[in-house]
């Protein structure tokens, strides 16, 4: 079991090292924040171990220290944390995405979750899985309390807590007006914490109006694949979007480039608004293939094949994840009835945050 700076538990080597900065005790961390006080880098020399017993249920180490130091690990929670693993994938839930296009979302035989009866987790899953879900027979009122209770505070924009997508004659944005809207993200040009975006329809009598979803990382995936070299100009190319408010007397402005990668290259977020484009740097020579690029993936998105088309009805919530689902509004016509959304946001953190804490809340409350 014993080497010059890790120990083997089931196979997998812990290094001494990491043993000790982890250490569970109370003075190494705090005992009902869980946060680390502990600090690794005091030391000069590497910690070592007296002794090392492992024992059924825990492994037990008395550090070579003065005063002396002693650290307890059950063997659940080391081989939970465990590190010596080949292509160990370490993003949560990333595998549980199911990317999808038209047939594919049609094959799911997607149900309108029935509020409030329904099963919160069948709901959230469905967000983690498809990147969106809906639930039906909401009142309005009951709309503000629901996401409180199960995702967390409501994000205020300029609009408030609640954003009423209406017709409005000298309309802030497109979105209230009678456009088509083509698939975006919504607040391309905000410097906000990635969104959950949640439409609430009061009422649609309109004729026309339909919603239409796509999901962007099933998108993304096809466009590499596809065109390798317009995918690397949308990861690197800058683009400026902008939204200038007459009401609100806001002019926003944020670059950001189309497809972000995580540090594993994997497309995390993408932001796109055609009618928010507003320049990118790029030398002349470059300007003419950034062109192509952009035009073929904004194709894709307007390819029917990967469009979800929906009608939402009075009492219907739909809940997206907005660096992953874009969607976009058939035109309709304003004197064939009405058509009032209520759009609501809240950090995407919230949701993850919430869903990571039912996880893992045995990890630390085990002990209490
Ligand atoms: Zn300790």
């Amino acid at each position: 079991m014993f080497n010059h700076n890790y120990l083997t538990v089931e196979d997998k080597r812990f290094h001494y090292i990491w043993l000790r900065d982890n250490c569970l005790c109370p003075q190494c961390r705090h005992p009902t924040s869980f946060q680390k006080i502990h600090n690794i880098s005091d030391r000069t020399t590497p910690p070592k171990p007296l002794s090392a017993e492992l024992g059924k249920e825990e492994l037990t180490i008395d550090w070579d220290e003065n005063p002396s130091h002693q650290s307890i690990f059950p063997l659940s929670w080391l081989m939970i944390h465990a590190y010596d693993q080949p292509h160990r994938r370490r993003e949560k839930g990333k595998e549980e995405k199911i990317l999808w296009d038209k047939s594919g979302i049609e094959a799911y035989s997607l149900q309108y979750h029935d509020f409030p009866n329904c099963d919160r987790t069948s709901w959230v899953k469905e967000l983690f899985q498809l990147g969106f879900t809906f639930l039906e027979n909401m009142k309005l009122e009951e709309l503000a309390p629901f996401l409180a209770d199960n995702i967390g505070p409501i994000y205020h924009t300029e609009y408030g807590a609640f954003a009423p997508v209406k017709f409005k004659p000298g309309a802030n944005d497109l979105g209230e007006t009678d456009y088509p809207l083509s698939p975006h993200t919504d607040y391309p040009y905000r410097y906000n914490h990635p969104l959950l975006v949640c439409f609430y329809m009061v009422e649609n009598t309109v004729m026309g109006g339909e919603s239409v979803l796509v999901d962007g990382f099933r998108i993304a995936q096809d466009f590499r694949k596809d065109h390798p070299d317009y995918f690397q100009i949308l990861a690197q190319t800058p683009i400026q979007f902008q939204q200038f408010y007459t009401e609100f007397q806001y002019y926003y402005q944020r670059t950001q480039t189309l497809l972000k990668l995580d540090y594993q290259g994997e497309v995390e977020e993408i932001t796109f608004g055609h009618s928010h484009v507003y320049n990118w740097d790029l030398p002349f020579e470059e300007m003419e293939e950034f062109y192509a690029a952009y035009s073929a993936f904004f194709r894709y998105l307007e390819n029917p094949d990967y469009q979800y088309c929906i009608r939402l009805q009075p009492g219907n919530c739909l809940l997206m994840q907005n660096a992953r689902i874009l969607h976009g509004r058939k035109a309709f016509s304003t004197n064939s009835g009405s058509r009032h959304l209520e759009v609501v946001y809240l950090s995407w953190d919230y949701f993850t945050g919430r869903h990571n804490f039912e996880q893992h809340k045995h990890l630390y409350l085990s002990n209490n």
